[in-house]
């Protein structure tokens, strides 16, 4: 029975042979830890770049929109719990390879799309299959985005972001005990870490996304993440998104009319401030 370590978040799974990790995604075979999800698709849509959301990178774009199942973080309110929150037997997929993929996205490039978003879970549970994909991706001249939690090893990130030409990082909150809930403590300093790198990296458009989250979200905190990506750079576009309660968690959304004075607050200091899901 040969152990391993699970480097690619900081949970640090250590896996006995044939266990999958807390994300469902990764599993210890032979003593090193690989993607169970690799290749194995359960959504597949063109998707336009305002709904990833991308609100300054190629407005009036479409991006083939693909994800796989497992999260490293497990919050109690996850809007997308279906497929982020089970293993392969919780959920319908499919196969498709890295060549098939990019395939499919040269098709629809006459309907507008111009690359890959991977997206729906967390893409970098499974990064080796969006590594592969974005590297033929590039050969074949579409672009490649992605929509994550920024919670994953600052090495290994560093390592994609060539390949990375936009990601939106949904930074959950500005306080790790907020991290602490979703399974991850600690999580807020990674995500800080990735967050810098994709900023100060020259080829990769960064946006940030917060969900804001009744009975656990609050203004001051959404403000603190404000001034801080203001000091990073005030032109980062910033999303703040109302949630549906779902999963675990099921307090009532604050009322619009709360997240609107937050994003005017917000415009103070950032010049693309967000509104998502209000209704
Ligand atoms: S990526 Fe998955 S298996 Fe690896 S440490 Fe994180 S939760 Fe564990």
């Amino acid at each position: 029975m040969m152990k391993a370590v699970c480097k690619t978040c900081p949970i640090h799974c250590e896996l006995d042979e044939g266990q999958v990790g807390a994300c469902h995604a990764r599993v210890n075979r032979e003593g090193h830890v690989t993607a169970e999800n690799y290749g194995r698709i359960t959504g597949f849509a063109l998707d336009p770049v305002e709904k990833k959301p991308f609100a300054r990178w190629h407005g009036g774009s479409f991006l083939l929109s693909v994800g796989s199942y497992g999260c490293n973080l497990h919050c109690p309110f996850c809007q997308n719990y279906d497929i982020s929150q089970g293993g392969e037997s919780a959920v319908p997929w499919r196969e498709i390879t890295p060549a098939e993929l990019v395939e499919h996205a040269l098709e629809l490039r006459t309907r507008g799309n111009i690359g890959i978003a991977y997206t729906y879970n967390e893409p970098l549970v499974g990064w080796e299959f969006v590594r592969d994909c974005a590297q033929l991706a590039h050969e074949a001249g579409l672009l490649n985005a992605v929509v994550s939690n920024g919670a994953i090893d600052p090495g290994l990130f560093a390592n994609l972001l060539p390949l990375i030409d936009a990601i939106n990082i949904d930074l959950k909150a500005f306080n790790a005990d907020f991290y602490r809930s979703c399974g991850m403590p600690g999580g807020l300093d990674t995500v800080k870490a990735n967050i810098e790198a994709a900023v100060a990296y020259p080829t990769c458009h960064v946006e940030v996304t917060t969900l804001f989250v009744g009975g656990m979200s609050s203004a001051e905190d959404v403000l603190a993440a404000g001034t801080w990506l203001t000091e990073l750079d005030r032109s980062i576009p910033y999303h703040i998104s109302q949630y549906h309660p779902a999963y675990k968690w099921d307090a009532p959304p604050v009322p619009n009319s709360t997240l609107r004075a937050i994003i005017e607050d917000l415009q103070r200091k950032l010049d693309t401030v967000v509104g998502g899901n209000m209704f």
